[in-house]
């Protein structure tokens, strides 16, 4: 188990630590500024004040709740491929696109060499960081994912243009590692689309993540997992964070005939609906988790990212995979 790791890293946590996948929605006040600053009615400086408070406002909520290891909610991203695109060298914006879950993005075009000039989340990580003594995840989009939703002209295939990337995006964890961060994360929502492409993705996360002191999760969105599962063990990491209950928990199928050997986050909620789910239906989905996972294995969050959804949407969400959380503690530590 990655216990040790994380001891090793100065970090003690919890049975059942509760987190997030990453992106909490916008409050209200932050969506007007962000279309003021669209429509140039006020300057970056005003903006960036905008995000500063939706970011402390996540803080506190997640610090009220009870929340283990925080993130910073992404209050200044708006895709999550587009952000790494703007920020690193060798990107041009294309036109707009619409992906599954009718989401419309810019798709980037790679044009030239990928590089990574400077840092890119930093300065929000250190924000955030400074707001809580709580541990606070590094999220990063991962090079398969950012390469997988653009256009690729500069380079000869697929592979070349994820490797690059994945260099560059190891600049950016050594960048979070050197100002403290411990716990980070890298989003690879595309990887189970294409299975065949599974070795290249696992090829960058080497380069992204290995010999780095750090406690890896990936984020994975649900897909065809039956395809990449247990390959997808192999990725280094020491966490996946796995959209759950969206499906009726229908992966833990997989984990029946392969027994699956990293640490878990595991989604409790869905993310897509309204409806927050009653206490004892989340209960329910973490005690099915206990059945074929080592307790020390399993951390609780909701399936993915909250951005969706509305604010008490998403902070009556949180409040249920925390009751839940607690309420297994409780009678798991009576064993
Ligand atoms: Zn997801």
């Amino acid at each position: 188990m990655s216990r040790a790791k994380l001891r090793g890293l100065g970090i003690e946590l919890p049975l059942f630590p509760v987190t997030s996948v990453g992106s909490f929605p916008k409050p209200d006040f932050l969506l007007k500024a962000r279309a003021d600053f669209a429509n140039t009615r006020i300057r970056l400086g005003a903006l960036e004040k905008a995000e500063r408070q939706a970011t402390e406002f996540w803080i506190r909520k997640q610090e009220e709740l009870g929340v283990d290891v925080l993130v910073d909610g992404e209050m200044y991203r708006g895709d999550m491929v587009a952000y790494f695109a703007e920020h690193l060298e060798g990107f041009e914006e294309g036109g707009l696109v619409r992906s599954y879950g009718n989401r419309y993005y810019h798709k980037p075009i790679i044009t030239g060499e990928v590089r990574w000039d400077e840092p890119i989340t930093l300065e929000w990580w250190k924000f955030a960081r400074r707001l809580t003594s709580k541990p606070l995840k590094g999220i990063l989009t991962g090079p398969y994912t950012i390469m997988d939703w653009a256009f690729i002209e500069f380079y000869p295939d697929r592979r070349t243009a994820c490797l690059a990337l994945a260099k560059e995006i190891r600049k950016e964890v050594e960048a979070l590692i050197e100002e403290g961060a411990k716990i980070i994360q890298i989003d690879e929502p595309a990887i189970s689309v294409r299975p065949e492409e599974l070795p290249v993705a696992i090829e960058a996360m080497h380069i992204v993540t290995d010999g780095l002191p750090a406690y890896f999760i990936t984020h994975l969105c649900y897909g065809a997992f039956e395809s990449i599962y247990p390959g997808m063990l192999d990725l280094p990491v020491d966490n996946f964070d796995l959209e759950m209950s969206n499906s009726g928990l229908d992966t833990l199928e997989l984990f029946k005939k392969r027994r699956f050997t990293k640490d878990i986050s595991f989604g409790v909620v869905d993310v897509h609906t309204h409806v927050v789910e009653e206490d004892q239906v989340v209960e329910q989905r973490l005690r099915q988790a206990l059945e074929l996972l080592p307790k020390e294995a399993i951390w609780v969050d909701p399936d993915c990212g909250l951005k969706t959804r509305t604010v008490d949407e998403a902070i009556a969400k949180m409040q249920s995979v925390v009751s839940a959380a607690k309420a297994l503690r409780a009678v798991t530590s009576d064993k």
